[in-house]
């Protein structure tokens, strides 16, 4: 662990290398079994409504019927998470030559909502947990993203490189800016 800025990062951010590999995984953390979908922040909420109707094109039947009848979301106030189908795929999921890919996500590239994806989602394999009143950036190691790991080798990408944009979309840039010069001079202060 490593001190950015007030917050806690995993030393796995800087060691780590990685780049999703969609054709080997097919988008697995879309689908994850446990019967609990994408975690949201309550802010994050209206937002995900918002954008229900630009994403209904691009998925199937079943679930916009199932958005219909029970809502995208389910929870309660700092416990939110995308409808999860099956205890399996997020609610929001299509698939594309049977790659799991969001559709919230397909309606932001195609110009037609602002909001892209939850974070949470943006910044998966890195989850957030609270340490010391903090946000601890920890590395979530699961065997869907073996591939991404060795994908990661061969490109020579770390993993805090990797997910540039989505740890500047939720910390600002002035806290990947601090991360990046840490790590590549090798000053992380360890906690
Ligand atoms: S985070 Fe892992 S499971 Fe998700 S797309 Fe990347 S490699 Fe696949």
């Amino acid at each position: 662990m490593f001190t950015i800025l007030d917050n806690i990062a995993d030393e796995a951010l800087a060691t780590t290398k990685f780049a999703c590999d969609l054709g080997a995984c097919k988008g697995a953390c879309c689908t994850m079994p446990g019967g609990r979908g994408a975690p949201l922040d309550d802010a994050e909420v209206e937002l995900l409504n918002d954008a229900i109707p630009a994403s209904l094109p691009y998925l199937s039947e079943r679930n916009r019927a199932i958005i219909a009848a029970k809502g995208a979301i389910e929870g309660r106030p700092g416990d939110y998470a995308t409808r999860c189908i099956n205890r399996r795929d997020c609610v929001f999921v299509y698939y594309e030559n049977e790659v799991a890919k969001c559709a919230i996500e397909k309606a932001y590239f195609n110009g037609e909502v602002a909001f892209r994806k939850p974070l949470s989602c943006h910044l998966f394999p890195i989850r957030i947990d609270q340490v010391f009143d903090a946000d601890y950036l920890r590395y979530e190691q699961i065997d869907e993203c073996s591939e991404a790991l060795a994908n990661g080798e061969r490109k020579g990408i770390p993993l805090y490189r990797f997910l540039k944009e989505a740890i500047t979309r939720a910390y600002g840039e002035k806290f990947y800016k601090e991360l990046a010069t840490r790590i590549e001079k090798g000053q992380q202060k360890k906690v």
